[in-house]
């Protein structure tokens, strides 16, 4: 069996990482699927999902500190574009997606674990953010 739904979230600055995990509960529950795996999929070429700590907020930081460091903005080809290259090389190394195990329509996560939008090139009125539930 598959579920399927789209959530739509905001973004409010250039780069930000946003806990999405509680919306991701959300929607696990509205599903008949008890337990299985969660994929979380961003499509977009400028965003990502991460999996990491939300406890200290020093680690979007950090994790965001280290993005810049590899992919320095206005340092790429695509620039010439629309100026965001970027946004799309830390989309690259993000990646778009994550698939996590659920259970008693909860995700697996370990304590320290949140599951985290990537914003590269906000702020954006609407994020897609699609979940497929597989059991
Ligand atoms: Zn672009």
């Amino acid at each position: 069996m598959l579920f399927r739904k789209e959530l739509i979230f905001s973004t409010n600055c250039r780069e930000d990482l946003i806990d999405i995990t509680s919306e991701i509960n959300s929607a696990i529950r509205e599903s008949t699927i008890k337990s299985g795996v969660c994929n979380i999929y961003v499509p977009h070429a400028t965003s990502g999902v991460i999996v990491n700590e939300n406890d200290d907020p020093n680690i979007i930081h950090d994790v965001l500190g280290v993005l810049r460091k590899l992919a320095p903005k206005g340092s790429f080809l695509h620039d010439k574009i629309d100026g965001n290259g970027d946004a799309h090389v830390k989309s690259a190394i993000v990646g778009p997606s994550e698939s996590i195990p659920f259970e008693n329509s909860r995700l697996l996560l370990g304590t320290w674990q949140s599951v985290m939008l990537c914003e590269f090139d906000g702020p954006k009125q609407s994020r897609k953010v699609i979940i497929t539930l597989i059991d």
